[in-house]
């Protein structure tokens, strides 16, 4: 059995996950997706859908939609693995969350791989909330 050195340092590595897939093709693993956001998403596709079949235009689906902006987000995390996270204007956000994808639903880094990339700038979790 070979041993890898730690992947850690490498610019795709977030609290022990590789990010790697996800930052070569933006979005396109739905498996990645922070569940809770893509409730939200789904929300938004719905609504969007309606606007079209009551013929409303983009102008006043957009205001509509603004309007009940606030109701729609209210829908809680909604989500076993949430970790309450406090952000600096004291909004609750989840510790696993990074720019819409959920870090428990990335493959784990098994140490350094031909792809690791060292970076001066690791990917950290929502600042200090990992250790
Ligand atoms: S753990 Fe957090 S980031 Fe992951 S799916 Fe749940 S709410 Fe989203
Ligand atoms: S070392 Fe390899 S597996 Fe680990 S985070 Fe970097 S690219 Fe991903």
């Amino acid at each position: 059995m070979t041993l890898l050195m730690p992947g850690e340092g490498c610019r795709f590595w977030a609290a022990g996950r590789c990010l790697y897939e996800e930052s070569v093709n933006p979005g396109l693993r739905r498996e990645f997706a922070c569940v809770v956001l893509a409730a939200l998403e789904d929300r938004f596709d719905d609504f969007l859908t309606r606007s079209e079949i009551l013929g409303l235009s983009g102008e006043q689906a957009g205001q509509i939609w603004e309007r009940r902006m606030a109701q729609a987000l209210n829908i809680g995390w909604d989500c076993a693995n949430f970790t309450a996270l406090q952000d600096d204007a004291g909004e609750a956000l989840c510790l696993h969350f990074m720019e819409g994808i959920c870090l428990l639903r990335m493959p784990r880094c098994p140490g350094r791989c031909r792809r690791y990339k060292l970076s001066r700038e690791t990917v950290s979790e929502q600042g200090d909330g990992y250790e």
